[in-house]
């Protein structure tokens, strides 16, 4: 599929799948991108790319593609102009907010479009439609570690640049399989470990990078907290902390000191079914390493003390001075190639574009004085709140663009329930996903490979997306399908044009201020970026946007889906990706990459397998109090005793049909890592 042709030119863009963000360069032939591949000269990937990267030029024209506007109409799609799909919304709208008020509309926006396209989305929710009930799938990866990093440092957002790997002595990574989800970070890691720097990791499973660790602590699902506070109990007992730092850069150390020094190390130990004394030289090995750099992933974000692990996260890299120099930080690892981009542009229910909170009444003047009309105040509905909102009829409307939340969603049969209560549900899509199939409008928009504008990465590059091809006849870019409805709404809003945009949000978001699209040049800037388009590697150096950084305690406490469940369901799911598939597999279904991995499968350890005769090969019911599904079981001591792994990339087999309401107890981040379930034996390989 890649084979080197004669091609008519070669356009330069970003990736859409994970956040590492790599340059790709898209061939085109006739009008049709017929190759991807690297540029060597790039700040992210320097002529590397992972198997999802090189082969996405497969799903963009592939002839599942939605080339047409649908109305649902008894029950059964109908063909429908563009005219007329906007003018039933718009119609629909109208009656929604008359009958019921703003409040009844809800969006959620994409991770995979724009940062211009996210943000016309929330200003049409905010501005032309009048309410904060905007979100995005951060809320369900690391609005965690947004929200944890804000309370802490002042800032949500990794500390540090991916090209700090060079400069780290010691990584410490936790709940993350870069390998896999970040393959370029995730090489870049390997690669310096093999050189012998020094790696921990905190992972249930015993991942590619785990089997290189020094340190690999394998802890029981949920029990990031206690495993954090015995490292922290360690350091300070060994008085291995950074006594300059703590003193000018940090707030609240007395307190914390001694809320630290009370922990019962035997106690935290043994309910994270760890070893003691691996914990102690891990922690020594970490606050002795000249640069320890610290990545981490769902693994972190998606339990109930997700932000509390973010937050003790921060506390060790601030307490060892490892924190606002090269090669240190905190650096999640963003799941998205611009969830990072969404969350900056406002797509969330308590900020507006640049993180300004829309309850403050001087925000609520800034914004209306930009918008031109009367800004919202009201602190808008989170994802979960929006479905259950549905439910009770109090949220009449629903726009989606981009997000399969049916599929990738916890406890699917709640999500159908939600999106099947409401009066109107607009889905924007490249193709008919499980959630597409709901919907009253389906509006078909475009891929990256089709359209002009800016992806945000991990570690804060505003990077330019090219448009290589124009978009397939019959769909529209998703900006422009944004822009075409606020107009249809009456709202003032000029044609739709990305750099118009981005010149607007440089305008309104201060980290974004010097920002244009000539200076993204090739290798993008990081923000913040002043005015003269200056960027910034490394953030918190001299001060936090807090001032001092807060040292912040919190002690361990068993999820509630186990303490409630674990009579019943013994095991613990936990869920993530493999190499070739992303998320709901939506777009890497569509490529080559399904000849290599095509389902689902169920890792067991062998003494969980035996005790219910199960074997490789066998298909296994697996199942909680919400739902089941029958998969392939491997049998496999890469994962821990009592727990069962599997991705949720095939419709086939809707693995969140079982997993559960868990949240973070901040931010209402799902609880995928920690599900409590049963397996059970279908049949024999
Ligand atoms: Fe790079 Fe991630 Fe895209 Fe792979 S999926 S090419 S690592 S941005």
């Amino acid at each position: 599929q890649s084979k080197s042709v004669a091609v008519d030119k070669k356009v330069r863009t970003t990736c859409s799948y994970c956040g590492v963000g790599c340059n790709l360069e898209a061939s085109i032939k006739d009008n049709k991108v017929v190759a991807i591949s690297t540029p060597k000269e790039s700040e992210v990937n320097a002529g590397h790319t992972c198997i999802k990267g090189r082969y996405a030029f497969g799903f963009y024209d592939h002839p599942d593609r939605l080339k047409t506007p649908l109305i649902k109409k008894n029950g059964k799609f109908e063909e429908a102009s563009w005219d007329e799909a906007y003018d039933f919304i718009k119609k629909e709208l109208n009656r929604i907010t008359k009958e019921s008020g703003p409040d009844a509309v809800a969006g959620i926006s994409s991770a995979r479009c724009t940062n211009e396209e996210n943000y016309v989305f929330q200003k049409m929710i905010r501005a032309a439609i009048g309410t904060n009930n905007i979100d995005c799938c951060a809320r369900i990866c690391h609005s965690p570690t947004a929200w944890g990093m804000q309370q802490t440092f002042g800032t949500g957002a990794a500390t540090n640049s991916t090209e700090d790997i060079y400069h780290a002595d010691l990584f410490m990574v936790i709940g993350a399989n870069p390998t896999n989800a970040h393959p370029v970070t995730g090489a870049k890691i390997k690669q310096q470990v093999m050189k012998g720097k020094k790696l921990i990791v905190l992972d249930p499973i015993t991942t590619e990078l785990a089997k290189l660790a020094d340190y690999h602590i394998k802890l029981r699902p949920g029990t990031n907290v206690a495993v954090l506070n015995m490292m922290l109990h360690f350091i300070l007992k060994a008085n291995l902390y950074d006594k300059d730092f703590v003193r000018d850069r940090t707030e609240g150390f007395a307190n914390f000191i001694k809320e630290i020094e009370r922990q019962d190390m035997d106690h935290l130990a043994k309910v994270a079914g760890v070893d003691k004394q691996l914990v102690k030289e891990a922690a020594i090995a970490y606050a002795t390493a000249k640069n320890s750099m610290e990545f981490h992933g769902l693994g972190v974000t998606e339990q109930e003390q997700g932000s509390k692990t973010v937050m003790l996260i921060a506390d060790l890299a601030m307490i060892t001075g490892n924190i606002g120099r090269k090669g240190v930080g905190v650096n999640p690892l963003r799941g998205q190639n611009n969830v990072q981009g969404a969350a900056d542009m406002g797509c969330q229910p308590h900020q507006g574009a640049g993180y300004f909170e829309v309850a403050d009444e001087k925000v609520q003047n800034f914004y209306t004085e930009k918008y031109g009309v009367v800004h919202p105040t009201k602190a808008g509905l989170k994802i979960p709140e929006m479905f259950d909102g549905a439910i009770n009829k109090e949220v009449k409307a629903v726009w989606i663009i981009g997000e399969d939340i049916v599929q990738t969603d916890p406890n699917s049969a709640h999500v159908v329930q939600a999106m099947n209560s409401l009066e109107l549900l607009v889905v924007q899509e490249i193709f008919m996903s499980e959630t597409a199939k709901l919907a009253t409008v389906v509006l078909p928009g475009t891929t990256f490979l089709e359209k002009n504008g800016t992806f945000t990465n991990t570690e804060r590059r505003i990077q330019r997306v090219n448009r290589a091809v124009p978009p397939l006849p019959g769909t529209k870019t998703d900006g422009t399908i944004v822009t075409d409805m606020m107009q249809k709404l009456g709202f003032d809003q000029p044609e739709y044009d990305a750099d118009q945009v981005l010149a607007e949000i440089a305008d309104i978001v201060p980290f974004f201020k010097g920002v244009t699209r000539e200076r993204l040049g090739k290798m993008g800037l990081q923000w913040p970026v002043q005015e003269d388009g200056t960027d910034t590697q490394i953030l918190h150096k001299e001060t936090f946007k807090l001032g001092k950084g807060r040292l912040k305690n919190f002690d361990w406490k068993e999820s509630t889906e186990i303490e409630t469940n674990k009579k019943e369901y013994p095991l613990i799911l936990t869920t993530s990706r493999v190499l070739q598939h992303y998320n709901a597999a939506t777009m890497t279904r569509r490529t080559s990459n399904i000849n290599i991995v095509s389902e689902d499968l169920l890792l067991v350890h062998p003494n969980d397998a035996n005790k219910r005769e199960l074997n490789t090969g066998d298909i296994g019911r697996l199942y909680s109090g919400r739902g089941e599904v029958a998969l392939k079981v491997e049998v496999t001591d890469k994962v821990k005793e009592g727990i069962v792994f599997t991705t949720f990339h095939f419709p086939e087999h809707m693995v969140n049909m079982v997993t559960g309401h868990g949240k973070d107890e901040e931010t209402m981040c799902a609880e995928y890592k920690v599900s409590a379930v049963e397996v059970q034996k279908i049949s024999n390989q």
